[in-house]
């Protein structure tokens, strides 16, 4: 043997081999990374281990099973604050838009640890939610207990059966004015205080305020209750703010000036659909407050119109002049048929819990916020329940951002609109629920939660007529480690997501 030692190094060499294969048990190799927060965007090789990240490499991998990412890109899973759809249909098409961590924090839920129980059992995708005032409400004036994936609420106690027998005789409206249209007793205040507390104690990643839909009943006292609380929690409040007239900047101001007042930390929601044609003002508004020092973040639902129950609050007030639209705007979602005078006074008495869509946004609007530092990308997605009911197509509003205004338009570059959709969502919430601290990054020891797609195919499929259909161009998501997508496809039983906790 002319080199002794030839053997010997083989054998080296295989073992080291070895050990690189088996300490991987999923690797990604030759794909384009972006990690927003280290500024990386290069061809890298990504080792994982388990739920982690465990290398970052400039030479291919081995492991035994091994993605070869060759012109896509590799960026952190994308993290939805607003989405509203925890269900077995709404976690599917989320993921085929490249989320993997889908939270409800606008409106939240109660009791935090009862949401998304039609899917807790087994997760696709990472959820979790914030806790839900207004359910918290319903539950302390109506005796009501919304329960996840159904819409029917419980009636709980006497106060609960009562507002159960008010709804065979009269409308939903009526049946539930207490809730939605009573201001709180200084006893109700405190027990709603308590319940706060109390799912905040038990989780929630802050709490969720759609302020809007029950804007008659909440003033002043209960707005420094809510504020307070959350301060001092260091808890964020994700608020839908009061609409006044198109325009009217009076509800953005209200709750930064809260925020202000208490040092809270508050999370404007879909600032182009509570701005509508002042959009400048409202986004100088946050803008302002943060250089004065005020936690405000806002975020972008990536649509030019909105969808709620005909039976919102908002309906039953001047929402021709709010909107600045009219009937032939509005969209009954299960048929997408446009209304008229007289189907709209049918609908709003006869049919109180159907969807409607309003169209009322210009997409000049939607194409500047979205190019707004600081601006983080959501779904708002509503519950997809069963595939014969039209909802909004949110499910494809981040392959719309990444197809429509990072390729075809050029208003954002890649990298900004990843950390639109990653690190900044992560930052928002990590000081309050760590687990953030780790989502958000391609880095060493990040949770491997990731989405690999490409750019130059990229895009978003579902429209208003045909929600479920799924974006193009997400090849491979991973979540905690696992495949859920790979080479487009489901990969069947395999759930690895988990339920995100504050603490
Ligand atoms: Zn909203």
């Amino acid at each position: 043997m002319k080199n002794p030692h030839r053997a010997l190094i083989c054998v080296l060499l295989f073992m080291t081999k070895m050990t690189v294969a088996a300490d991987y048990t999923l690797v990604i190799n030759h794909g384009r990374v972006i990690d927003p927060e280290s500024g990386l965007d290069a061809v890298r090789h990504i080792g994982i281990s388990g739920k982690k990240i465990v290398l970052v490499s400039e030479k291919p991998l081995t492991a035994g099973r091994v993605i070869d990412a060759s012109g896509l890109v590799v960026a952190p899973g994308f993290i939805d604050l607003h989405t509203h759809s925890p269900t077995p249909l709404g976690e599917y098409y989320q993921a085929f838009d490249g989320v993997t961590t889908a939270l409800e924090l606008e409106a939240g839920f109660f009791p935090v640890l009862e949401y998304g129980t039609e899917i807790s059992e087994a997760p696709l995708i990472n959820y979790g939610a914030a806790a839900g005032y207004l359910g918290m409400r319903i539950f302390e004036k109506n005796g009501l207990k919304l329960s996840s994936g159904t819409p029917e609420p419980k009636p709980v106690g006497l106060k609960g059966w009562l507002t159960a027998a008010k709804f065979f005789f009269s409308d939903f409206d009526t049946a539930l004015s207490a809730s939605f249209k009573e201001q709180a007793s200084m006893e109700e205040l405190a027990a709603l205080r308590d319940l706060l507390l109390t799912d905040l104690d038990n989780g929630a990643i802050g709490v969720g305020l759609a302020l809007d839909y029950v804007s008659a009943a909440i003033q002043e006292a209960e707005m420094r209750m809510i504020f307070e609380v959350a301060a001092q929690r260091d808890a964020t409040i994700f608020v839908h703010v009061r609409r006044g007239i198109d325009g009217d900047p009076a509800g953005i101001r209200e709750v930064i000036g809260y925020a202000r007042e208490y040092e809270a930390s508050v999370h404007i929601c879909h600032i182009t659909h509570n701005a509508i044609s002042n959009l400048e003002l409202f986004l100088r508004e946050v803008r302002e407050a943060r250089a004065a020092g005020v936690d405000v973040t806002t975020e972008l639902l990536p649509y030019n119109a909105g969808s709620a129950l005909i039976s919102s609050a908002v309906f039953g007030r001047d929402w021709q002049t709010i909107f600045n639209i009219s009937y032939e705007d509005v969209e009954w979602a299960a048929t997408g048929e446009r209304f008229n005078k007289e189907m709209w006074d049918d609908y709003y008495v006869n049919r109180p819990k159907g969807q409607v869509i309003h169209h009322y946004l210009k997409e000049e609007w939607t194409q500047r916020a979205v190019q707004e530092p600081g601006v983080i990308i959501v779904s708002d997605l509503l519950p997809m329940a069963s595939r014969d009911k039209k909802v909004a197509p949110h499910n494809g509003a981040f392959s719309k951002v990444l197809g429509r205004y990072v390729r075809e338009q050029g208003l954002l570059d890649l990298a900004t609109a990843i950390a639109k959709m990653t690190l900044l969502p992560a930052r928002r919430l990590e000081s309050y629920a760590p687990a953030f601290l780790s989502k958000g990054r391609i880095q060493e020891n990040m949770d491997a939660d990731i989405t690999v797609f490409d750019p130059d195919t990229i895009r978003d499929n579902a429209t208003y007529q045909s929600p479920y259909q799924t974006a193009t161009g997400i090849a491979h998501v991973i979540v905690n480690g696992q495949l859920i997508i790979e080479d487009g496809q489901q990969v069947e039983g395999v759930r690895p997501g988990e339920r995100i906790l504050a603490r």
